[in-house]
């Protein structure tokens, strides 16, 4: 009687050290996938802030819309990610006062007091207005270059380069133009 009580302590004991060592071990694979939850979802807002998925953004067209709405050029630069001729955008010479917005939704994109003369052949910026672009990159001269996209309908607008003005931001945005609208000021005289 005795002995199988001991047996039965002996046993339980063994439940209970295994139980304890069961737990710790649920406790470590726990901690382990909170640590990997975690990097994914750093991964996740890498991702948000540089959506490749053109899924995300709010502006949503089928491929058929934008080639009725858009001119073929337009088409070509925007949803295909073309780039047009150097010195071909009258929107190069614009130098009076308003704003440039997205040619596929109208979102204020640039503004002209932050363009200049960059000699590239396209409309050039130093900066965007604040939270306007989405960013990306690509690689298709097979070096990783940054590209603007509308942040409002994921557009392709063109690429982002730091050889600007060192004076000011030291960014280029290099601008397709017919991805653009120029939008005068209304108080110009
Ligand atoms: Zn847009």
């Amino acid at each position: 009687m005795n002995k199988s009580k001991i047996q039965l302590t002996t046993s339980c004991e063994n439940i209970e050290i295994k139980y304890i060592f069961w737990t710790k071990k649920m406790k470590f694979f726990r901690l382990l996938f909170l640590i990997l939850l975690c990097s994914c979802e750093t991964g996740a807002q890498k991702v948000e802030n540089t959506p490749n998925d053109k899924s995300e953004f709010e502006v949503q067209k089928s491929e058929q819309e934008w080639k009725d709405e858009l001119s073929d050029l337009q088409y070509y630069v925007l949803r295909k990610a073309g780039t047009e001729p150097a010195n071909s955008s009258p929107l190069n010479d614009v130098d009076e006062p308003g704003t440039f917005v997205c040619a596929a939704c109208g979102n204020s994109l640039y503004e002209t007091k932050h363009k200049f003369e960059s000699g590239s052949g396209w409309p050039s910026f130093d900066r965007s207005i604040e939270g306007s672009l989405a960013l990306s990159s690509d690689t298709k001269l097979g070096y990783k270059r940054d590209e603007a996209l509308c942040g409002q309908c994921g557009g392709h607008l063109g690429h982002i380069f730091n050889d600007g003005p060192r004076e000011t931001t030291g960014m280029r945005h290099c601008i397709n133009g017919a991805a653009l609208e120029f939008i005068p000021d209304k108080n110009q005289d």
